[in-house]
């Protein structure tokens, strides 16, 4: 019996631009960055245009 093992992993890296659900504009400045164990990094991000702010997860895998 196969195992299908899916995960949902969200590759949020500096690449993907990240967009603005208020606005839709894709500016915005780090806040502030925190380490998580496990190489977990948060980021706060606000938007340059509205001031909405976002916060994203990045999961550093090995070195
Ligand atoms: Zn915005």
């Amino acid at each position: 019996m196969p195992r299908v093992k899916q995960q949902v992993v969200s590759h949020e890296r500096e690449k993907v631009g990240l967009v603005c659900r208020a606005c839709g504009c894709q500016h915005f400045r780090v806040v502030y960055v925190k380490h998580r164990p496990g190489g977990v990094v948060l980021r706060r991000r606000e938007c340059r245009h509205c001031g909405k702010r976002t916060l994203t997860r990045e999961t550093v895998v090995g070195g």
